[in-house]
């Protein structure tokens, strides 16, 4: 096919659940791609000799040898080659903005629409678990070295897959009684099935990573403790747990939750599947979700499908929005509303310590503020009281501090994030390198595995050499904003 009848071809819509009928369920909203549609997609694709799309990929997928395996029909070919840099194809392949890296770097994006990098990649990695043929790579042989792993997060997964490849002995260590960090309790089933992080985690089970869940590093035992116990180094990708709340009056009344909390209820604990799984749901009449991150939208349509009226307050207009477009979309079809350049002052209870309503002010933009972007600024006499029972504050999340408190030679900065030379990511201590939110405050999923990757290569050199050296390292764009750099 030349290049012009390529360019004929339009980019391949995903079919998914009809909006009226998914509100009210969990399961996943887009069904993914044919295989007649990825081989169409793929068709699209230019097979660039530069490939610009792969400036944009944080791990350097090989993106236009899997799309041209996808148009030959070798299906589980391409998904063995995404997992040569990839550890969570599936995963990336749904959650990853794609908008803003590989697809905004596709040639074709320039004038037209860019080549649905995301929905091949979760064709192939679907195709490649559907069909059973999961393949192992062949391991060296054991090199003698041990890694410790806090948290099973993206970060701490990608570093575990690329190191016991190359023959080192891996142990994650898990505060959760399941792996998969914000995956498996940040991101809803409709977003993120668990089966598919379930299927990821199996795999590097299978290559030997141990992974012990509910074992907190910091309380069971500490960093120094697991380098004095024979582990030879030690990373840590425990993420970015703790939740910001807004500071108005109110905030403790019954009925606030953090979008973690309120998230880690549905998803992790499954109250949606209550009384088979013992969480109860919290069940409300209307709920305000207070941001308009990925996680936002998250929170706000779980709180309908829980059966809820659901609003989202955000003090600045549409185009400020931190969310990604699709997810903004899905929660507007599902009948999420939205108030814009409006701002919580006050949460209102009743005398039982309950929450009635919440008071807000009208915002209008001033002028751009650090960020670029167009200050909010009060409205004078604009208050107005919105009645509801619950309230989400989904302002973003700070690093999880326990392992800097409990390890007295790790530098933080003034932020709480770890103090890691931005090249190796190796820490101030001997031997603990760091990775994902830990260091960088809450960012994507894609940006932490990226971090994983040049972790892992710094790891192994430190192992294998007792010294790491420092390498010119691929520029990574930060996402996200200031609100909520959410990790999906
Ligand atoms: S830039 Fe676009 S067209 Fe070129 S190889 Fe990458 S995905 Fe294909």
């Amino acid at each position: 096919m030349d290049v012009k009848e390529r360019k004929k071809i339009p980019r391949q819509a995903m079919p998914e659940q009809d909006p009226r009928r998914r509100r009210h369920n969990y399961e996943e909203v887009p069904y993914g791609y044919t295989e007649e549609l990825a081989v169409t997609e793929a068709q699209r694709c230019l097979k660039c000799k530069k490939p610009t799309c792969m400036t944009g990929c944080p791990v350097n997928i090989r993106i236009p040898d899997f799309i041209q395996l996808i148009e030959e029909g070798k299906f589980i070919e391409a998904a063995w080659k995404l997992k040569e840099q990839n550890t969570l194809p599936a995963v990336t392949g749904r959650v990853c903005p794609q908008e803003a890296q590989c697809e905004s770097k596709c040639i074709l994006g320039k004038k037209g629409e860019a080549v649905a990098i995301g929905r091949l990649e979760r064709f192939a990695a679907d195709y490649e678990r559907k069909s059973g043929q999961v393949k192992l790579p062949e391991l060296p042989p054991p090199t003698g070295k041990k890694v410790a792993i806090i948290g099973a997060g993206p970060a701490g997964l990608t570093v575990a897959g690329d190191l016991v490849k190359l023959g080192h002995k891996i142990v994650i260590f898990e505060a959760l009684h399941e792996p998969g960090g914000v995956l498996v309790y940040g991101i809803p089933e409709f977003r993120l099935p668990k089966e598919i992080v379930r299927a990821e985690v199996n795999y590097l089970k299978r290559l030997g990573v141990e992974i012990h869940t509910d074992y907190v590093v910091g309380k069971a035992k500490t960093v120094d403790e697991l380098l004095k116990n024979g582990y030879d180094s030690v990373f840590i990708g425990t993420g970015a747990g703790l939740p910001m709340f807004m500071g108005i009056p109110g905030e403790n009344l019954v009925g606030v939750y953090s979008a973690n909390e309120y998230l880690t209820r549905s998803n992790l604990m499954k109250a949606f599947r209550f009384p088979e799984y013992g969480t109860t749901p919290i069940r409300s009449k209307r709920v305000i979700t207070v941001g308009a991150g990925n996680v936002a939208m998250d929170s706000a349509r779980t709180a309908l499908r829980l059966g809820a009226e659901s609003i989202i307050v955000y003090r600045r207009s549409r185009d400020e929005m931190p969310a990604r477009a699709e997810e903004i979309h899905h929660a507007e079809q599902e009948g999420v509303k939205l108030m814009l350049l409006t701002n919580p002052v006050r949460v209102i209870g009743n005398e039982d310590g309950r929450v009635t309503a919440i008071e807000c002010l009208k915002m209008e933009l001033g002028e751009p503020d650090a960020s670029g972007r167009r200050r909010p600024v009060p409205i004078k006499g604009s208050e107005f009281i919105i009645e509801c029972d619950t309230v989400i504050p989904s302002l973003g999340n700070r690093p999880n501090p326990l392992i800097p408190m409990t390890t007295p030679d790790l530098k933080t900065t003034r932020w709480g994030t770890l103090d890691c030379d931005p090249d190796t990511l190796e820490t101030s201590k001997k031997g603990v390198f760091a990775g994902g939110d830990i260091v960088t405050g809450a960012a994507t999923v894609i940006s932490a595995m990226g971090a994983g990757k040049t972790a892992a290569a710094s790891i192994h050199e430190y192992v294998m050499t007792g010294k790491v050296t420092k390498k010119p390292k691929k520029e990574e764009k930060k996402e996200g904003a200031e609100e909520e750099k959410s990790k999906k």
